[in-house]
């Protein structure tokens, strides 16, 4: 069938079969379908939609555009979470050593930040000599040795979403919930996992800004992944204020190392990471229920042994083996850390995270353009959250910056990006919401 067959079909607002859909993936992987096709094939999608099959048999191709890893070798079920991004979302380098504790086995592959949100890959660079992207044989010997193991993508995953993902950024068509499931699902299932726990957020800064959208796109989710054979669940997650304390990438790392150690726990990081380890450790088949595996998580981070194994991992990727001890000597430090006050004092009611996020990126923390390199030692701590007082002695947060005039910028967008009032005007929330399973 020709390509343009394709696209008139599912114009015309017909359901494409599996084998039309993998027809048009391996002509988007060997380049024989034009952009033009592969853009007029997205944008009728947009408009038409796919089926909850169509999906699966997309994520499917796509996921066997390239390589799928094998991890059978690895006597434990094989594991990773997907969150669909925000600020201060550091939750990956708790929650992959935690698994580990619980006898998990975490090939976590990350990706690097656009926008105002920040990437995993990132902020792990920032520790000195970290090998990011190791070749395949160090990455399975730290999956199979310490049991977690976070870095960026090596191998060939799903290189048809690559290039389908690239053509739909410049054509207006990214935002489709059935081409983004397809695009996520297709680069997760390539990593060859058992289970996968999907933290979808909503909210000021977030991908989807309400909780509908929020829930229809972790809906699909959901039903594609375990139709594709991987066991999947997704909670809906806030995203209106930042969820660490601190945003950036070296001052993430050492919120992190902070956390781990227990010196200073951002209460939302704890409660979202206890949440998503406890729902996958239930998903696998390691513990009976979602509390018993939240149990489970406290433990790991009670014990210390999550510490330890997050420290052992940085130490096999080539970090320092006293990172955990010393990781405020080696992570870079800016020369300048400015407080910002809010302009009246009172507590803070409300606040557009996604402009924090953008602080960052005006830091030079996070990427405008995707080839844009970053600055790790730039960023936001003290962050102040909903309901925290703001006054003389209590800052909306503290500016990590190179220079005086970055600190400006930053602080005036964080003085319009948080609102003040009263204690009465701060409303309840729900952090971690609804469940979504199949
Ligand atoms: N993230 C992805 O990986 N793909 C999309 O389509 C959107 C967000």
């Amino acid at each position: 069938m020709l390509p343009q067959e394709i696209v008139r079909k599912k114009r015309d607002g017909g359901t494409l079969n599996a084998e039309e859909i993998q027809l048009f993936v391996k002509g988007i992987t060997d380049n024989s379908v034009t952009e033009g096709q592969v853009a007029a094939l997205a944008m009728a999608i947009f408009f038409r939609g796919l089926s909850i099959d169509e999906r699966i048999s997309l994520t499917l191709a796509m996921r066997d555009s390239g390589d799928v890893l094998d991890w059978s070798s690895i006597d434990a079920p094989v594991v990773d979470k997907h969150s669909t991004g925000g600020v201060g979302d550091n939750v990956s380098l708790m929650l992959a050593p935690a698994l580990a504790v619980c006898g998990a086995a975490v090939p976590m592959i990350s990706g690097r930040g656009l926008g105002h949100t920040g990437g995993t890959l990132d902020k792990l660079e920032s520790i000195p000599g970290y090998v990011a992207k190791p070749d395949n044989s160090l990455f399975r010997r730290v999956v199979k040795e310490v049991g977690c193991a976070i870095i960026g993508q090596t191998a060939n995953l799903a290189p048809a979403d690559k290039r389908f993902y690239g053509i739909r950024d410049v054509t207006a068509t990214v935002e489709s919930i059935d081409l983004i499931t397809a695009s996520i699902l297709s680069k997760k299932l390539a990593a060859g996992l058992q289970s996968l726990v999907l933290d979808v957020k909503w909210g000021s800064g977030a991908f989807m800004s309400t909780y509908d959208e929020a829930k229809a796109l972790a809906e699909s989710l959901v039903l594609v992944a375990n139709g594709a054979g991987t066991k999947t669940t997704a909670l809906l997650t806030d995203m209106n204020e930042p969820l660490a304390s601190a945003a950036g990438n070296a001052v993430e790392v050492l919120n992190a190392v902070n956390f781990l150690k227990l010196s200073h726990v951002d209460n939302r990081l704890w409660d979202v990471t206890v949440a998503q380890g406890g729902e996958l450790l239930h998903t696998c088949g390691l513990y009976p229920s979602a509390e018993a595996g939240c149990e489970a998580m406290e433990k790991a981070f009670h014990s210390g042994a999550a510490a330890e194994t997050f420290g052992k991992m940085v130490a096999e990727l080539g970090g320092p083996v006293d990172f955990m001890e010393k990781a405020e000597v080696y992570l870079p430090s800016a020369p300048m850390e400015v407080p910002v006050y809010a302009e009246e004092t009172g507590f803070v009611t409300q606040i557009d995270n996604r402009a924090v996020g953008l602080a960052v990126v005006e830091l030079g923390g996070g990427r405008v353009k995707p080839e844009d390199d970053v600055d790790p030692a730039v960023g936001l701590v003290h962050l102040a959250g909903v309901g925290s007082p703001v006054n003389s002695d209590n800052p909306i947060a503290i500016v990590h910056a190179r220079n005086e005039d970055q600190v400006k910028r930053a602080q005036a967008v964080l003085l319009k990006a948080y609102k003040v009032g009263g204690a009465a005007d701060v409303q309840e929330t729900t952090l971690v919401g609804e469940r979504i399973a199949p």
